[in-house]
């Protein structure tokens, strides 16, 4: 699926991966929308996996927005609650997608399981679905990392002030976002989606 220069509706209504993910295509020449400009509502994320999640987003931009559509799923997996909360991220936040109830709950989770690994991946699956051609294509990146309570840095967003990669000493949340980009489970899902998608 050649991509560039092309119009992509990205399917996300979660303002902090929209300029995320408009920095990954925006290179290429892309013409960037979102999924509130063609007011697509949201879909129920009903899928078992973070790439059925991705590509029923996709699908469903694709189809309200008759243009090819992107779509993350995304999550924290935290190993010593057996990957949780995997897809179930977003909903650890709540109605009110309230970010520090979704971090008290990890922790909370943590200490009644007393579990001291603190190791945790972030996955991005993108999906990315043309709507005229009917091609339809999913990627994962993974970044892994360490978790840290109490949360630090406001500079990024979810579960960002609880993660420090591999490698660093400071958590997503105190990172440049530009270094984050460079980084994350979003830029390694990408890395593979440019081999297939952008010359
Ligand atoms: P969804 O992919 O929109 O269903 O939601 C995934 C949830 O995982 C988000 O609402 C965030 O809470 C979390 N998440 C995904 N990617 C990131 C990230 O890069 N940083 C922090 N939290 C993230």
């Amino acid at each position: 699926m050649q991509l560039n220069n092309t119009e992509i509706v990205i399917a996300t209504h979660n303002k902090g991966k929209i300029p995320e993910i408009s920095s990954l295509v925006k290179p290429y020449g892309c013409i960037v929308s979102i999924a509130s400009d063609y007011n697509i509502c949201e879909p129920v994320e009903d899928g078992l996996t973070f790439e059925d999640n991705a590509l029923l987003k996709a699908r469903h931009s694709a189809k309200a927005s008759t243009k090819v559509s992107l779509a993350d799923d995304s999550g924290l997996c935290v190993v010593g609650l057996d990957n949780k909360p995997g897809i179930y991220s977003a909903r650890y936040a709540g109605a009110k997608k309230d970010f520090n109830l979704a971090i008290q709950r990890i922790n909370d989770e943590l200490n009644d399981r007393k579990v001291t690994d603190m190791s945790a991946f972030f996955v991005c699956c993108l999906a990315i679905v043309n709507p005229i051609t009917k091609q339809e294509l999913v990627f994962r990146g993974e970044v892994h990392g360490q978790l840290t309570f109490p949360p630090r840095g406001n500079k990024g967003f979810g579960y960002d002030p609880i993660f420090i990669p591999d490698g660093y000493d400071i958590t997503f949340g105190e990172m440049e976002p530009q270094q984050k980009h460079l980084i994350s489970h979003r830029s390694d899902a990408f890395r593979k989606m440019k081999e297939f998608c952008f010359a």
